[in-house]
């Protein structure tokens, strides 16, 4: 089997990952000769959940020891194998680096024989990119639950960012469909790299030059709809592994059918609409002030598939608008649809400058039509009743098939 043909395979295979953002590395390593994470001669381009469309996203081989019902690399699964070797992978990111194809590498793999073997691999090609190629691109390696402390150490030293799979929503999900693994054995690779991420981090700030570990940190993926486990229990795991295992990125993958599935897995994709829902729920509990149980409760548990989170959670509370912009602080600020965080910070700057009308707001680029029922201003106090009435609500909930309501102002 020649290059092309491995490749059609192993980009193919490597499709369903989600979790291969490259953002958060900012500097091109000190002493590489080729590639750079920097902005100079590759397109960075990012969808608005943040993930990065520029890098060779391939799996090593698709050759896989397990039997994860949901994978369609799984041991009894009869799609064609392919299997790369490093000088293959380190030519392919080579090459389509120099013609300005990629940013990065994005590498994972089915595991062969053990995690060890197949860490030793991937490891192997991150290497050879930095050290024999001078390579100072982006890198994302998957890491192998289970794989020894030593081959993590090297992994993080040459990649950029490294990650492990949650793979499904709950420890019971995972024994359902993925007896092979256990998620403690999971949760505990997360905790290595957190420890040597940190480590690391406390070494540079003390003064001592410590090798990089991983420095965009590491991400996770997350498939959703393969079971039933609703969104509340979907983000209460997103959240435990943004505190505890310090997360940089949750990435949400929709379960996609596979050929000859499980008879416990649903024949169809869940709405695309649903993934976008909980990347919204996610950044709101990051970076908005929002608590869990304010976004989703025993008695929904699902978010609301018309009508995007900050929006419903408003909705719901009519009686806290309108907000005066002018003396809100800025957590409730940033519980007005429609106002990003960029744009909050904006109007906490000019505020101390003057009182706020509503022309101010349009210069501070606010999507007015939409947060006028929701604000006050010097010149502008909507009646609190507005916001019940059937027409405006109607208006605020588009259907999912039209454009969708923006949760990240354009800031
Ligand atoms: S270990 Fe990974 S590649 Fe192998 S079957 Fe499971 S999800 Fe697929």
């Amino acid at each position: 089997m020649n290059v092309h043909e491995k490749l059609a395979i192993l980009a193919d295979a490597a499709k369903y990952d989600a979790s291969c953002a490259s953002s958060g590395s900012k500097s091109t390593r000190p002493g590489s000769r080729i590639g750079s994470t920097e902005g100079m001669g590759i397109c960075h381009s990012y969808t608005p959940d943040g993930r990065c469309v520029s890098l060779l996203k391939i799996l090593l081989t698709n050759y896989c020891i397990y039997d994860c019902q949901y994978c369609v690399n799984r041991i009894t699964s009869d799609v064609p194998r392919a299997r790369f070797s490093t000088d293959e992978v380190v030519r392919l990111t080579l090459e389509f680096y120099r013609r300005n194809y990629i940013e990065g590498l994005f590498l994972s793999s089915g595991i062969i024989q053990d995690a060890n073997y197949t860490m030793e691999h991937l490891v192997a090609v991150a290497r050879t990119l930095r050290v024999e190629h001078g390579y100072g691109g982006y890198i994302h390696l998957k890491t192998i639950p289970r794989a020894s402390g030593e081959l993590i150490a090297e992994a993080g030293r040459w990649a950029d960012r490294i990650s492990v799979n949650i793979e499904l929503p709950t420890e019971h999900d995972l024994v359902q469909l993925a007896p092979e693994k256990k998620r403690s054995d999971i949760e505990q690779s997360m905790t290595d790299i957190k420890v040597r991420i940190d480590a690391q981090r406390d070494d540079r700030q003390a003064g001592f030059s410590a090798p990089p570990f991983a420095p965009a940190g590491q991400s996770t993926q997350m498939i959703v709809g393969a079971t039933p486990t609703p969104d509340a229990d979907i983000l209460a795991t997103a959240h435990h592994l943004y505190s505890r295992r310090k997360m940089r990125r949750v990435y949400y993958s929709a379960y996609s059918p596979i050929p000859h599935a499980d008879a416990r897995l649903p024949a169809q994709t869940p709405p695309l609409v649903r993934e976008h829902r909980l990347y919204q729920a996610d950044w709101l509990l990051r970076f908005y002030g929002f608590q869990l149980e304010e976004l989703v409760t025993p008695a929904k548990p699902n978010l609301d598939l018309d009508v995007d989170p900050k929006l419903a959670w408003a909705l719901h509370h009519r009686e806290q608008f309108p907000v005066d912009v002018n003396r809100a602080d800025r957590e409730m600020l940033l519980r007005i649809p429609g106002l990003g965080v960029k744009t909050v910070d904006r109007i906490i700057v000019s505020r101390r400058h003057r009182t706020l009308r509503a022309d101010d707001l349009r210069k501070l680029r606010v999507p007015w039509s939409r947060v006028q029922h929701f604000v006050a201003t010097a010149d502008h106090k909507p009646r609190s009743q507005l916001l019940e009435c059937p027409q405006l609500v109607r208006k605020l909930h588009p259907k999912v098939s039209s454009r969708q309501l923006s949760l990240f102002a354009e800031a």
